[in-house]
């Protein structure tokens, strides 16, 4: 089974998971956006081996820790879709923006897209394409355990921001309702920033994407 533990990052507090396979022992980090001796003591305390970086998307406070990381341990990135190339491509940009130390830019080894899966031991999860709050976002789904990692798609009581650069509401919204809501109302989600929620619960009660608000 899938394994999980989540370690706030940043001064975004933003959630860098790591996931594990009990069976293998095999982990990765979903969205290592800094603070990069934190993860490696959850790494080590949980005892299990890093394989590979997996990202939801371009922006800093979600990738600022894979230069190093990829550096220090060789790992290989997965992710985002490569419509977030360009953000990726700007990490020097973004830590000017944000007020936070340098970071190098890096290439992902695989950019995925909707329908893709990924691999971490013996799990696998299913990448699901959600667009809107960065054009290439993309969101990991566990089946078996019915839990998703949704990056800065959607919050507990939110949505992400939609006024950045290629950035789109509509189009995000549409994501949400077509490629997440069909997952299931009891689906656990880890967003970006904030507390877990479930999809059924931000059905009934989230400004943005409730069900009555669409009729
Ligand atoms: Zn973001
Ligand atoms: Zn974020």
């Amino acid at each position: 089974m899938l394994q999980y533990r989540i370690i706030p990052v940043t001064p975004f507090q933003q959630n860098c998971s790591l996931v594990w396979c009990d069976q293998s022992n095999k982990a990765a980090l979903i969205d290592p956006g800094g603070d990069v001796h934190l993860l490696k003591r959850a790494v080590a305390d949980a005892g299990v081996e890093l394989e590979k970086i997996l990202l939801t998307h371009g922006h800093l406070d979600h990738v600022g820790g894979t230069a190093q990381l990829v550096q220090e341990l060789q790992l290989p990135v997965e992710g985002p879709h490569k419509e977030d190339a360009f953000w990726i491509n700007q990490l020097p940009m973004q830590c000017q923006m944000m007020n936070f130390p340098l970071v190098q830019n890096f290439e992902p080894d695989r950019w995925l897209e909707g329908k893709d899966q990924v691999s971490v031991g013996k799990e696998v999860l299913e990448v699901r394409f959600c667009p809107g709050h960065t054009p290439g976002h993309v969101v990991f789904y566990h089946a078996g355990r019915k839990l998703a990692f949704v990056g800065d798609v959607l919050f507990a009581g939110s949505i992400g921001r939609t006024d950045f650069p290629r950035g789109d509401y509509d189009t995000l919204v549409t994501a949400i309702r077509q490629q997440l809501w069909p997952l299931g109302d009891e689906v656990q989600f880890v967003p970006g920033h904030g507390p877990m929620s479930t999809f059924g619960h931000e059905r009934k009660t989230n400004p943005f994407v409730a069900d009555h608000r669409f009729g």
